[in-house]
């Protein structure tokens, strides 16, 4: 993989799920493969070495995966961040909108220490409704997310943006229209 076009092509495009309509991009076979999941992670962690960060922070699940990988690479600690009642001390939580109803991100109460400056990472960000809700946890637990990084964009859906709004520094590496 030399180039992010050749990254770009290990994402795998599946029409009409999880429903008509929606084209879900799935990295799994992206990290299926090994000069791709280097790659991708040599990608994401690049604007970070060097800078003062405390911890890494992935969102369940596939920010895990990402996560742990490039909290290994900067030598980082990694917190999750998960879905509700995955967690298994005290948590403070986070509801945030979906399209339709509502969802719930989790973070252990102590896993933060004030001032704590953290990366955030997951596979994708769409619409930024999760992230958002994660930045605010993050927030909510005395830290301050300094940037956030993503395998995938997806541009129309403005998460980006969003996130740039709140002073979130955002790092992707490859959009889909
Ligand atoms: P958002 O909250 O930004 O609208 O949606 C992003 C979240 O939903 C991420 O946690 C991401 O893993 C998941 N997600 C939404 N759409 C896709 C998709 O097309 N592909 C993948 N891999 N994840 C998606």
């Amino acid at each position: 993989v030399r180039h992010l076009m050749d990254l770009k092509s290990l994402v795998r495009s599946i029409p009409d799920y999880p429903k008509p309509g929606i084209v879900f991009r799935d990295i799994t076979t992206l990290i299926a493969d090994p000069r791709g999941l280097r790659a991708a992670v040599d990608e994401l962690i690049w604007p970070f070495i060097g800078e003062k960060i405390d911890h890494v922070a992935g969102i369940e699940a596939r920010g895990f995966i990402l996560g742990g990988a490039v909290a290994h690479e900067l030598g980082l600690g990694f917190v999750p961040i998960r879905k509700k009642g995955k967690l298994p001390w005290k948590t403070i939580g986070k509801e945030y909108q979906l399209e339709y109803g509502v969802d719930t991100v989790e973070i252990h109460a102590d896993a933060i220490g004030k001032g704590d400056r953290v990366l955030l990472i997951d596979d994708l960000i769409a619409t930024g409704g999760t992230a958002d809700a994660a930045i605010e946890l993050i927030h909510e637990s005395g830290g301050e997310t300094v940037a956030a990084a993503f395998v995938v964009d997806l541009p129309f859906l403005k998460g980006a943006a969003r996130l740039r709004d709140k002073g979130v520094s955002v790092h992707t590496l490859l959009e889909f229209e």
